[in-house]
């Protein structure tokens, strides 16, 4: 590994054995690191499973470097597609959805709703005076409270919500199969454990973060996507008006 060479050891008994291999039944082997562009993604490892036939072991050597070449590169490939991919449908700030992935999930959720007969909530939320605590903290610790907040989010909604932030310190969560109501009980409870987050960032915020929320639902509030999200922003525009720190359900 730290060569990045093969390393072949045909009688074990002379070694240099790898470290790794000591509850492994002797036997001659060869050890190749995979690696792409200098990072190491893994190790193969072949072994002789008929010692006394030692000389094998080096004849598998180079079949064995090409081997483990095409490995890191298929290897490197798969990582590299995933990352992409990911990207393509997260914030990179808070962790959570994307805006593009936010309105590709409604669409799904809505005709899957139509067809089931549920109904989902809308959970639209934006952080109150963030431009003051910018200017107050400066734009890391602001960034630093983004982050956070997308935790909260991610670790307080079930798996088959929708979290997204789409845009700045604006979040937007869908809850399938959720009614108007629970969807404002779930508001409510992240309005206030967003309000206790100051102890999370002891001496660094004086006073405290809150947020605003406006929830909507399907089908009370629209059928359409474009109807619901706007009754969830027309109650968070209230919740803002009315003193912000609340949720208001549209
Ligand atoms: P309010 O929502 O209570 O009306 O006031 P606000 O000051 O939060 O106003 P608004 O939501 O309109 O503005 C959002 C501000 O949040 C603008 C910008 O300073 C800040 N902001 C947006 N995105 C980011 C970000 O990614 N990082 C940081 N640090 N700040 C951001
Ligand atoms: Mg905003
Ligand atoms: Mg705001």
């Amino acid at each position: 590994m730290r060569r990045g060479r093969a390393h072949v050891v045909e009688d074990v008994s002379i070694g240099p054995n790898c470290p790794h291999l000591v509850h492994t039944v002797p036997a001659p082997y060869v050890c190749l690191p995979l690696m792409a562009k200098g990072d190491i993604l893994g190790l193969l490892h072949l072994k002789n499973v008929h010692p006394g036939n030692n000389s094998e072991i080096a004849d598998l050597g180079q079949m064995a470097v090409t081997l483990s070449e095409y490995l890191s590169l298929s290897i490197a490939n798969v990582k590299l597609s995933e990352t992409l991919s990911r990207q393509s449908i997260q914030d990179q700030q808070s962790g959570l959805y994307n805006r593009r992935f936010m309105e590709e999930s409604l669409h799904r959720e809505i005709m899957r709703a139509a067809r089931k007969k549920t109904s989902i909530g809308i959970i639209m939320g934006d952080i109150d005076h963030f431009k003051k605590f910018n200017d107050d903290y400066g734009h890391a610790a602001g960034d630093k409270i983004i982050t956070h907040v997308g935790k909260i989010i991610n670790d307080r909604f079930r798996g088959s919500d929708v979290a997204c932030c789409y845009g700045g310190e604006e979040f937007l969560i869908i809850l399938p199969e959720t009614s108007l109501e629970d969807t404002f009980k779930r508001a409510e409870a992240l309005r206030e454990e967003i309000k206790k987050m100051e102890a999370v960032f002891p001496g660094q915020v004086a006073g405290t973060i809150t947020m605003s929320l406006g929830v909507a639902a399907y089908p009370e509030k629209g059928l359409r996507m474009e109807d619901v999200l706007r009754t969830a922003d027309t109650a968070l525009y209230k919740a803002k008006q009315e003193g912000r720190d609340r949720v208001i359900s549209g």
